[in-house]
């Protein structure tokens, strides 16, 4: 398969939607980012690599951190993470408040915020030092030491950061989270804030598609099967309100974030990672679901 051709011919097709869309602002920080920026790096497992545009910029991974909190909270907790988080589709926001309300406190998946709060409590309670072991995880399954926080992205969040505030006290209240609040959302906004380029996040979504290989990292580990459910967990909950049409478009699973970021694998096969900051009214990257679209297309390869 010629990807690098591919990504190429993709580049072409998705430069008239450059303008659709809106950045993220209840971020102050993200609102600073220069919207009008593009990049694409898709890895094999068995080594290949095609880039093309600004696959070598970092920016804000934001939710897409969520998946790395899967991974550690899954190799810490095993199959007891299921009596704090559930794992069906909310088909609400990702910042939503009623459905934590009228479920008591039990997120519905750990891909929305609440699920991703309960998570960092977990991380808080079970790491020796979390800052430290979070990003060291994601620098080891990613293959790179220079991997950081972003800690004035955190900070601005942490600011304005209102609607998780409440999330974070409703989840209190309903005795889900046992950390004080103040720490788990620090904590929760701090891994948020981590920023990679699509090559990095591409490179260490490999460790997710290749579950057949030895999931092993910086001391978290995963069996094959739970490497294959949270894969199972990114196709039913990782594109916000968006999930369905997202399996329908594109047909693999993977994870968004807000800064405009989107992974997406294709188990066995390849890692893919696209990066553009307007957003879609649902939150998700407008060319990047377009070239994801395309790709899957032009290669006639999806999990379907
Ligand atoms: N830190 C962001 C928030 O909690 C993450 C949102 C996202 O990327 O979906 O609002």
């Amino acid at each position: 398969m010629e990807y690098q051709q591919i990504l190429e011919e993709i580049y072409q097709q998705i430069l008239p939607y450059a303008k659709e869309g809106k950045q993220a602002d209840y971020i102050p920080e993200l609102a600073k980012v220069n919207p009008d920026q593009f990049g694409m790096c898709i890895n094999t497992i068995y080594g290949e690599t095609a880039s093309i545009e600004q696959a070598d910029t970092r920016f804000s991974i934001q939710s897409i951190s969520k998946v790395f909190s899967l991974a550690m909270c899954l190799s810490i907790k095993g199959d007891d993470l299921w009596k704090k988080v559930g794992k069906e589709p909310s088909g609400t926001a990702f910042n939503s408040l009623f459905q934590l309300e009228i479920e008591k406190g039990v997120p519905r998946n750990p891909f929305i915020n609440s699920g991703a709060i309960v998570m960092a409590d977990i991380l808080l309670t079970n790491l020796a030092d979390p800052e430290a072991d979070y990003l060291r995880f994601v620098r080891t399954v990613a293959g790179n030491d220079t991997i950081d926080y972003n800690r004035q992205v955190a900070e601005s969040e942490r600011e304005k950061g209102y609607l998780n505030a409440a999330i974070a006290n409703l989840l209190k209240y309903h005795n889900s989270i046992d950390n004080d609040i103040e720490r788990v959302l620090q904590f929760y906004f701090l891994t948020c804030s981590i920023e990679m380029s699509c090559r990095e996040l591409s490179l260490a979504f490999l460790a997710f598609a290749n579950h057949r290989r030895k999931f092993d990292y910086a001391g978290i580990t995963l069996t094959s099967s739970q490497v294959k459910r949270m894969n199972a967990i990114m196709q039913t909950c990782g594109f916000y309100d968006e999930a369905g049409e997202f399996s329908y478009l594109v047909g693999l699973p993977g994870k968004s974030g807000v800064g405009g970021g989107i992974v997406a694998i294709y188990p066995l096969q390849y890692s893919v990672a696209v990066w553009s900051p307007r957003l879609n009214p649902k939150g998700n990257s407008v060319m990047g679901i377009k070239a994801l679209e395309l790709l899957t297309s032009y290669t006639k390869e999806s999990i379907f």
